[in-house]
C-alpha cells in the first residue's frame, strides 16, 4: 500500500521537531504544505522536492499531494505544531478514505505546549483550546464556546486569535470572557514561538492590547487561580493548598 505521512513540525525551530518527524522528512520523496511552513523547513532538507500552496488552498493542496502518493511517491504533508490540532490530519484522512493509501500521522509540539512553556506553567489545570477563526465555523458557535469555557473557569488558549476579515472578533471574545472572568485575570500573549521575532507579553484580560495580537500569536487566559510572579504565569495545580483537605 502507498504510504502518506502527515507530520507536525512543531512551532518552527528545528530543535522543537521530534526526531521521528525529522527522520521521516529526510526519507520522503516529496514534502507538501503551506508555503510559510515549507519556508521554515526547507533549509534543513534543501534537496527535497516541494509542493507548496497558499493558505486557503487546503483541499487542493491535499488532493495534489495524495495524487503524488497514488503515482508512487512517498509524500509528507507538513503542518506547524501538531497536525491533528487545526492542522491537515483530518482533511487528509477524509480525502484518503477510499484510496489505497496508508496515512500515518507523526505528532508535533502544539502552540499551547510550546507557548505555555515560554510563559511558565499556565496550563496546570483544565483548559479549553478555542480557535477564533470564523472561516469554517459560525461565529455564534465560537462565541458560545468562549462563553461556556469561561463560565466553567477553564484556562482558555486562543488559536487564530485574529481573523483578517474580522479583526474585532478578539475584542468581542474578551467582552464575553469578562462576564465570568475577573478583569485582573492574567493573560499571556506569545508571538512567533520558535521563530524570528519570538516575543512574550504578560497582561490582564482588562488591559491586554489587542494590537499586540496577530495570526502568529497564541493567547492564554488564566483561570480564577492563575497568577503572575515576576515574568512567569502560573496556574496552581493545588499541591501547596492540599494540606488539611481530604484527598
Ligand atoms: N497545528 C498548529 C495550529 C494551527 S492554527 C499547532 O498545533 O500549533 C494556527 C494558529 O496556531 C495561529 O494563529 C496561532 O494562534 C497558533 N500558532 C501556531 N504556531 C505558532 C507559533 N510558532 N507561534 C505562535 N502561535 C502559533
Amino acid at each position: 500500500m502507498r504510504k502518506f505521512y502527515v507530520i507536525g513540525i512543531g512551532p518552527g525551530e528545528r530543535d522543537q521537531m521530534t526526531i521521528k518527524a525529522f527522520k521521516t522528512l529526510q526519507n520522503v520523496d516529496i514534502i507538501a504544505g503551506y508555503k510559510k511552513y515549507i519556508e521554515l523547513i526547507r533549509p534543513f532538507f534543501p534537496d527535497k522536492e516541494y509542493l507548496q500552496t497558499g493558505m486557503t488552498g487546503e483541499v487542493e493542496r491535499c488532493r495534489m499531494a495524495l495524487d503524488k502518493a497514488l503515482e508512487g511517491k512517498t509524500v509528507a504533508m507538513v503542518s506547524s505544531g501538531d497536525p491533528g490540532i487545526y492542522g491537515m490530519s483530518g482533511l487528509v484522512l477524509e480525502l484518503a478514505r477510499d484510496m489505497d493509501i496508508d496515512v500515518e500521522t507523526i505528532p508535533g509540539i502544539t502552540a499551547a505546549a510550546s507557548g505555555g512553556s515560554l510563559l511558565g506553567a499556565p496550563l496546570m489545570h483544565d483548559f479549553a483550546v478555542i480557535s477564533l477563526s470564523d472561516r469554517l465555523t459560525e461565529w455564534n458557535v465560537i462565541k458560545d464556546r468562549v462563553k461556556y469555557a469561561s463560565f466553567g473557569d477553564f484556562i482558555i488558549v486562543l488559536y487564530n486569535p485574529r481573523s483578517k476579515g474580522r479583526p474585532t472578533l478578539l475584542e468581542e471574545a474578551r467582552k464575553i470572557m469578562l462576564k465570568s472572568k475577573r478583569g485582573e485575570t492574567p493573560v499571556g500573549i506569545v508571538k512567533n514561538i520558535g521563530r524570528e521575532g519570538e516575543e512574550v507579553i504578560l497582561s490582564t484580560l482588562e488591559e491586554m492590547d489587542i494590537n499586540d495580537i496577530d495570526m502568529f500569536t497564541t493567547v492564554f487566559i488564566g483561570n480564577s487561580q492563575t497568577y503572575i510572579h515576576g515574568d512567569r504565569m502560573i496556574t496552581p495545580r493545588g499541591y501547596l493548598e492540599k494540606k488539611g483537605k481530604k484527598s
